[in-house]
């Protein structure tokens, strides 16, 4: 999927099938700029001037983030973000509440945030899950073929497409470089000089204190390995956006055993 500008890979074609590959990324940078751009219809809001000037300024510093990390550049198109009305992003998804990325169409959604501040957190976020590491899967059902997401980060998801494991690990590094986001950029920044009395949300807190726990207990078990904590969840932002697996798949089984994964996975309706 080198020519594909949202995807790092497409599991499940047939080997040695270059014009089919060619015609499926075509399909997919469609649906990605038509499906997730379309305009929602009854619930999305105009952006403001001041709203585009924040989606501008937060892109920069998710890109730089990813950059950082070496990730594919994956710019989303203006219309793939939807501003919409109070409980607007609940409504339309029917399970995230406040907002919301799809991994399949790059779709942001956000319900219009009170201030800039909350805004331009929120969004990072979610721009993160849309510039770490993605893949779809072509998945026989009962209905045909159909594409579905195959990773979303470190999120695995299986062949059938009935389950999500490692959803957690993905939640809680996006929320921890959200934090760090706040407090090393929003805070002091003049772009949000009228909002400095207005704090940081922390979202996501039990994927944050399961990703605490992992981080204490990866540490203590290979202290030659990691001098600090940090040097530990350099490792899961790594794989956040690369994709690659082996290293922390191997921590985790090292210090919890291997059944530790299985049990982060959830069951998709
Ligand atoms: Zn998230």
């Amino acid at each position: 999927m080198e020519n594909n500008p949202y995807l790092n890979k497409l599991v499940g074609l047939p080997s040695g099938e270059k014009d089919l590959e060619n015609k499926l990324s075509d399909f997919i940078k469609k649906g990605v700029e038509k499906d997730g751009g379309r305009f929602l219809e009854g619930y999305e809001l105009e952006k403001t001037s001041e709203e585009l000037e924040i989606i501008n300024f937060t892109t920069e510093q998710a890109d730089s983030i990813a950059d950082k990390y070496s990730a594919k550049p994956v710019t989303i198109p203006l219309n793939n973000i939807h501003i919409v009305a109070a409980g607007g992003t609940e409504a339309i998804t029917k399970s995230c509440e406040g907002a919301a990325y799809s991994p399949k169409t790059h779709r942001i959604t956000l319900d219009r945030q009170p201030t800039k501040t909350w805004f331009s957190v929120n969004l990072f976020h979610e721009l993160l899950h849309a510039k770490s590491y993605s893949a779809l899967q072509l998945t026989k059902t009962a209905e045909g073929v159909e594409l579905l997401p195959y990773r979303s980060g470190m999120t695995v998801y299986s062949r059938d497409g009935k389950t999500a494991s490692m959803e957690r690990l993905s939640e809680a590094v996006t929320e921890y470089l959200t934090k760090e986001f706040y407090e090393n950029v929003v805070v002091g920044n003049p772009i949000f000089e009228s909002e400095k009395d207005v704090p940081f949300e922390v979202h996501r807190l039990d994927e944050l204190s399961y990703f605490e726990n992992v981080v204490s207990k990866i540490r203590d078990r290979h202290p030659n390995l990691y001098q600090s904590k940090e040097a530990v969840i350099e490792e899961f932002i790594k794989a956040e956006f690369s994709g690659n697996l082996v290293k922390i798949c191997r921590l985790m089984e090292d210090t919890f055993g291997k059944e530790t994964l299985r049990g982060d996975t959830r069951s998709i309706e």
